[in-house]
């Protein structure tokens, strides 16, 4: 290949890191300064550049340019630096991204899959340069974040997320596709942009819907073969919920929204007990929000208390409430539940609101899943601090704008009590002389590290204990000296070492639920994983 296109490919380009023999084998003589710089320079250089913006969004456009010129760099930025990056690349800045992606468009990231492919979709894969695939993110575009229907747009998320399969979970680039899946919109505000670069159309449904996406699961298997993970990404919950039942046990299916929120959000709850005392059979939960991640994570609680207690998953689930927009779900309630509502309608008198429930069930952890902001209010915070001696609250909406509060309003009423995570995050805060740490219940701290383990051991389905065992691994991460500052989740810092054990464990578990195919098992999992790990590293090329 001729030295012009090497630097303008991005899976090799080193700029100018090119050493002196590399710009005589390869003609880059001329093409680039005279100067060598190290990998460390350029990633000095770009940090400042990238400090220097102002806006989120301008760091993020400085990140995707980074991506799309230079990969290995880009990696190397988001794995060095990565608490403050992750916000740029991910929750909050993606959401701003996807909202404004029309404009701020300017190469294709990832494969479009519309309405005008059906009957096409395994030449569209085809298309796609790199052949061995390892993990697809695939959305819609109906809820991303808790933004709404964003369309095709919504494609920043898919590349989002495999950006951090890669910086944080050590699965290769070039292994990650990311997709979206176009079946039109029903955003008024798009529909009317000229610069919408979706399909202008409202949302397709039904079997025409159904039809387009069952192709598109035939076509994957087809062209990737049995070990794909396709991880299915903010699509709206009555697709979500149903995408996922009907595909779990024939392909290698993960929706993080429903799944990935859970395990990581039991993670936390597990690890609070050491703040909060008892067991996860003694508390009572009770969520703002019925919906993917409030469901996703009420069934997985119950199933690990299940576990633990021996007792069935139908007695378990009766200390988990849940609250929708119609008010506590219970049993008597007139209106027609949603069938993923059904197991939680106990038995209890109708309750309009929040606080009403708070104050009739009082729950021991309050667990907000609704994407509306500002739910969690001070007579709410106040109701569950009065119960509890360490409520723990979980304020998960995404992005900070829909957070149900602030981690200076969650220490401020519950008096410096709570113990406190959220989706976005929040700033420490000091509260009468004490500094509070608020933790992030991110699903990046899951699905990097189960998609590697998937990944490592050949995989074939995800099994809910191959969640169960990853929660455990993330809880396990948590150090004495993170809980002295209120933390619940382990610091980012160290992700990698924290995804990899997270792989380790949910390859222990695929293997000891004869999913694995990569035979013979290897002996340490961690070892294994690590060395699996893709490293952002320039390369020597002769
Ligand atoms: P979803 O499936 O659409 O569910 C939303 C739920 O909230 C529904 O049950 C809805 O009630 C309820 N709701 C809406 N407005 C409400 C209100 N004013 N009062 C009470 N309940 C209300 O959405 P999702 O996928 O679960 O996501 C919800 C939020 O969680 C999003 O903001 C998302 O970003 C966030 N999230 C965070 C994490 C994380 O931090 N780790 C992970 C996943 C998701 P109805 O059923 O009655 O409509
Ligand atoms: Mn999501």
């Amino acid at each position: 290949a001729s030295g012009y296109s090497l630097l303008r490919d991005p899976h090799h380009n080193k700029g100018l890191a090119f050493t002196e023999k590399e710009r005589d084998a390869h003609y880059l003589r001329g093409l680039l300064p005279p100067s060598i710089v190290t990998q460390q320079l350029q990633e000095k250089k770009l940090m400042q550049n990238i400090r220097q913006y102002q806006l989120p969004l301008q760091k993020f456009i400085a990140m995707m340019e980074l991506q799309e010129r230079n990969e290995r760099l880009f990696y190397k930025l988001l794995i060095d630096n990565v608490e403050e990056l992750l916000p740029v690349v991910y929750t909050p800045t993606v959401g701003e991204a996807c909202q404004k992606y029309g404009s701020i468009f300017r190469r294709p990231q990832g494969l479009y899959i519309s309405l005008k492919e059906k009957g096409k979709i395994l030449e569209v894969l085809k298309n796609w340069p790199q052949r061995s695939i390892q993990v697809i993110v695939v959305t819609d575009g109906e809820r991303i974040l808790g933004l709404g229907d964003l369309g095709c747009q919504g494609m920043g998320i898919p590349v989002g997320k495999l950006s951090l399969y890669t910086a944080l979970g050590g699965v290769r680039p070039s292994a990650c596709l990311p997709i979206t899946i176009d079946v039109g919109t029903n955003n008024e505000k798009l529909l009317n942009d000229e610069f919408y670069i979706g399909l202008k159309q409202r949302r397709a449904t039904g079997e025409e819907y159904y039809e387009l996406l069952h192709e598109f699961m035939t076509a994957v298997k087809q062209n990737y073969g049995e070990k794909v993970l396709i991880q299915f990404e903010d699509f709206a919950n009555h697709n979500a919920f149903e995408l996922l039942a009907k595909y779990r046990t024939t392909h290698l299916v993960f929706n993080d929204d429903i799944q990935g929120t859970a395990s990581v959000v039991l993670a936390g709850a597990v690890s609070a007990l050491k703040l909060i005392g008892g067991t996860l059979a003694d508390h009572t939960f009770l969520f703002l929000g019925a919906g993917e991640a409030g469901t996703g994570i009420a069934e997985l609680i119950a199933l690990e208390v299940s576990k633990q207690t021996k007792a069935p998953v139908e007695e378990t689930r009766k200390k988990i409430w849940l609250v929708d927009s119609k008010g506590l779900i219970v049993h008597s309630r007139k209106d027609s539940l949603q069938h993923f509502k059904k197991p939680w309608a106990h038995e209890h008198e109708p309750v309009k609101d929040l606080l009403s429930a708070v104050k009739a069930i009082k729950p021991t952890v309050l667990i907000g899943s609704s994407g509306v902001g500002r739910t969690f209010t001070k007579e709410v915070i106040e109701a569950v601090s009065a119960i509890n001696e360490k409520p723990l609250i979980m304020a998960l909406s995404n992005p900070t704008s829909q957070s149900e509060c602030t981690a200076e309003e969650a220490y401020t009423w519950s008096e410096g009590r709570a113990i406190f995570a959220s989706g976005s995050p929040f700033d420490p805060f000091e509260y009468n002389g004490k500094t509070f740490v608020p933790g992030q219940s991110n699903n990046a701290y899951i699905f990097p590290g189960f998609g590697l383990g998937v990944v490592i051991s050949g995989a074939i389905r995800v099994h809910d204990d191959m969640l169960l065992a990853a929660s455990e691994a993330l809880a396990a991460e948590v150090s004495d000296e993170n809980y002295e500052k209120g933390l619940i989740y382990p610091p980012f810092t160290n992700i990698r070492k924290i995804s990899a054990n997270i792989a380790a464990k949910v390859a222990a578990k695929a293997y000891e639920l004869g999913l694995a195919t990569r035979l013979p098992r290897p002996a340490d999992l961690v070892k294994y994983a690590e060395s699996c790990m893709y490293s952002p590293i320039y390369r020597t090329y002769r």
